[in-house]
């Protein structure tokens, strides 16, 4: 029996990548810190997962901005757009990269990124491949080989690490008509080959190789794509030990071709996919070579490994295979999880109780070891009772006053049909609001946020550290708030907003104030190139102590006569960008917070407040990866949504706001959800997002985004007006709505105030064009 791991986190235990990388962008560093930087982290890594016993160690597992794009690099599949940067010889590898990964505008070059998107369902983004017809590829650079040669200097057996050609393929674009992207693999094979040779003659063995699309549906000729891409690698490198990793899902359909594939080791995750195990132990496996990794220790998420548990998938396969055909390993990349618990300081919020119940990227390499010491008999003292602290942790969760609230477990047994449905339907709720709120054609409203600056995020980080008082704290952000609502009444927006000056983060600002919830002081993820995500930690029953929000709409409201729009995340964003409980349904942890926002909409009503917002961004982003799955997941989530918005009076208007979606292949869904009002991020896709509404003959009103927050550059009112008119072909006048494409805190008050400006006097004009 073997260990290994499928990749460690490279942002540095204290984010040294980000902080190296930055410097380096803004001038105020040479190229060579970084490096050197990189380096350290890699060093740490390797000497880490030695140490700790691991005997299979991921090397070109590093990336300074994304492992989809150093394959892009790697194979020369450069866009045209910066090859003037390459032919001058102007750039580095390494800055050719960031060029790809953010622009570059420089001296007389103005040439724009890469597209970005999400790997999968994880919150990390890959840069998207782009592919022109006949696309060619060969071997660029050395990383790979340069990464292997390091590790081999530190660490005894370094597995190269590397993203697949059909995975590879399949995860970009094509960027000119006429082709499938899969055609091109007779190109990239080739260069494929090729590394594989310079890897060989340096005398690497263990290829790890990724394909992670085997988590998809896939169809006929894309598994015949990996029969034939694997069947190569194999006829021209007997020798190599191939070992194929995907993650995130079952193989499902897939499952009958991988076993089939002259590939060593197949890795399989048992955390998403536990019953995967007993299927492929129950086929012909014995009597084949092939290995099998077992993917037992969570990649994705925070939880301690219950070890007992663990070991009855090891036993089992070691009862078919044998003890030398298996391999324990995490269920994938550990670049997912936060580096490592130890740096934890305990806290309120985080105190020992909890901390006890977690395993980071650091204690995760610890229970990999840990588990196959056990899983092989081993009877040192150590061991043993690392495996009796563990089974104390697991059974003092399963019953912990901390994480189970009878009070909230009742509440849900008691949630039926009754909850998730408005008193009236829309059309009869549309009148009395329309009666109650005497707004104008195309009401112009904003997403809620108002440009957090440096101050207002000065201010916040001096009270966290006690050096202003909380009231003084207060006064500031009453005083921004105040001014935010006295300005958009001076231009003349319908519904205002109160700005959301008093949040940090939409999920964090909830999470903290909602029982069932715990904050890390370092438990950063990379979310792309230097970005970094702190997930909160939702470990117990979810309920609300107290209003969250009503203070501050209230305050707000009381300021004007226009109607103040209520800001809340909704259930199933706040699910999603959280670390969630691994021991109930995702559903179920989302419905108690959805009874927590519940509890909020009732509140902001009781409070006067008659409009009222609740975010879901990321409903499409919790999509399943296989379709199969998905009107499941759809049920669930838009169910939750409808427990959180249904207890209000017909009056109180329902808004929902969503971003960076296709909404097509869901809009029945986005229809169930039955807003009165959704707001959508569209003007990028010159308002294309709108058809799936207009096809569906989307009957609630709908405000599609009339410009980009993402960019600091002004519209012009005719612009605005073009896309309005636009979206007046598509859906009825009276349905349409006027705002942004989202929030606006990363911009600065300048622009926005020019912007909005320019939207309301958009807005008016449409008006005397009916
Ligand atoms: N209300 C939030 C804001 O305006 C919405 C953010 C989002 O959609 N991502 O900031
Ligand atoms: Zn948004």
């Amino acid at each position: 029996m073997r260990t290994h791991n499928l990749g460690y986190p490279r942002i540095g235990n204290h984010r040294e990548l980000k902080k190296a990388e930055e410097a380096y962008w803004s001038g105020k560093t040479a190229l060579n810190d970084l490096v050197q930087t990189a380096k350290e982290i890699r060093r740490h890594n390797w000497e880490l997962q030695k140490n700790a016993g691991i005997d299979l160690i991921p090397c070109n597992d590093f990336s300074y901005y994304d492992q989809t794009l150093d394959m892009s690099l790697l194979f020369g599949a450069i866009p045209d757009r910066f090859h003037g940067l390459m032919q001058q010889k102007q750039l580095c590898d390494i800055d050719l990269l960031f060029a790809m990964a953010r622009g570059y505008q420089k001296d007389e070059h103005d040439i724009t990124a890469m597209e970005m998107t999400k790997w999968f369902d994880t919150n990390y983004h890959y840069i998207v491949p782009e592919f022109k017809a006949n696309q060619k590829f060969s071997l660029y650079s050395k990383k790979p080989l340069n990464e292997f040669i390091e590790a081999k200097s530190i660490v005894e057996n370094p597995k190269v690490v590397l993203l697949g050609p059909i995975s590879y393929l399949l995860l970009g674009k094509e960027k000119e008509e006429g082709f499938h992207r899969l055609d091109l693999l007779s190109n990239l094979l080739p260069a494929y080959l090729e590394l594989l040779k310079v890897l060989d003659e340096n005398n690497a063995h263990y290829i790890q190789l990724d394909e992670p699309c085997l988590s998809l549906n896939l169809t006929d000729k894309e598994r015949a794509a990996f029969t034939k891409t694997y069947q190569t690698i194999h006829a021209k490198f007997p020798h190599l030990h191939i070992i194929l990793a995907s993650y995130f899902e079952c193989y499902g359909d897939n499952l009958s071709t991988v076993l089939e594939l002259p590939i060593q080791t197949l890795h399989l995750d048992l955390v998403r996919c536990p019953a995967q195990l007993d299927d492929i132990l129950a086929t012909n496996i014995k009597d084949k070579k092939l290995n099998l990794s077992l993917g037992i220790v969570d990649g994705r998420n925070i939880w301690k490994n219950d070890f007992e548990h663990s070991l009855t998938f090891i036993d089992k396969a070691k009862a078919v295979i044998g003890e030398e055909r298996i391999l324990v390993g995490p269920s994938c990349s550990l670049l997912h999880s936060p580096c490592d618990l130890d740096l934890e300081k305990e806290s309120t919020s985080l105190t020992a109780d909890i901390k006890q119940w977690l395993a980071f990227a650091k204690q995760k390499i610890d229970e990999i070891a840990t588990l196959k010491a056990l899983a092989t008999g081993s009877k040192d003292a150590p061991i043993l009772e690392k495996f009796e602290a563990n089974k104390l942790a697991i059974s003092n969760k399963k019953t912990s006053s901390l994480i189970h609230n009878p009070a909230v477990k009742e509440r849900i047994k008691a949630i039926d049909a009754s909850f998730s449905t408005r008193k009236n339907p829309f059309e009869k709720r549309r009148k009395v609001q329309e009666n109650i709120l005497k707004l104008p054609l195309f009401p112009t409203t904003t997403i809620g946020s108002f440009p957090q600056t440096k101050e207002i995020r000065n201010w916040r980080s001096q009270y966290k550290k006690h050096e202003i008082t909380s009231e003084l704290y207060d006064l500031l952000l009453k005083s921004e708030t105040e001014k935010t609502i006295k300005w958009q009444e001076t231009i003349g927006l319908d519904v205002l907003v109160h700005g959301e000056f008093e949040r940090n983060d939409m999920v964090e600002y909830f999470g903290e104030q909602l029982s069932g919830f715990a904050f890390t002081q370092n438990g950063w993820v990379q979310s792309y190139g230097s970005r970094c995500v702190k997930p909160p930690i939702v470990f117990g029953d979810v309920y609300r102590p107290n209003p969250m929000t009503v203070y501050w709409s209230s305050y707000a409201q009381s300021l004007t006569k226009k109607w103040v729009k209520g800001m809340l995340t909704g259930p199933v964003t706040i699910l999603q960008w959280s670390f969630v409980r691994n021991d109930q349904p995702r559903s179920e942890t989302c419905n108690q917070i959805a009874l927590a926002i519940r509890d909020e909409v009732s509140d902001l009503e009781k409070a006067g407040i008659k409009v009222i917002q609740i975010d879901e961004p990321a409903i499409r982003e919790g999509l399943p990866l296989r379709k199969e799955n998905w009107a499941t997941y759809l049920q669930w989530a838009v169910n939750a949504f409808k427990i959180s918005a249904s207890s209000v009076e017909d009056a109180t208007q329902i808004h929902t706001h969503m971003c960076y979606s296709e909404f097509n292949d869901i809009i029945d869904s986005i229809a169930a959800m039955d807003a009165d009002v959704i707001t959508i991020e569209c003007s990028r896709s010159q308002m294309e997002l709108l058809d799936a509404f207009a096809d569906f003959n989307y009957p609630n009103e709908i405000g599609p985004g009339v410009y980009d927050i993402h960019s600091p550059r002004v519209p012009s009112e005719e612009e605005m007006v073009d896309l309005l008119k636009k979206a007046q072909k598509v859906i009825p006048t009276e349905n349409l709505w006027v705002n942004p494409d989202c929030g606006l805190k990363t911009r600065k008050w300048d622009e926005t105030k020019k912007a909005l400006i320019e939207m309301v006097q958009a807005a008016r004009l449409m008006r005397t064009q009916v």
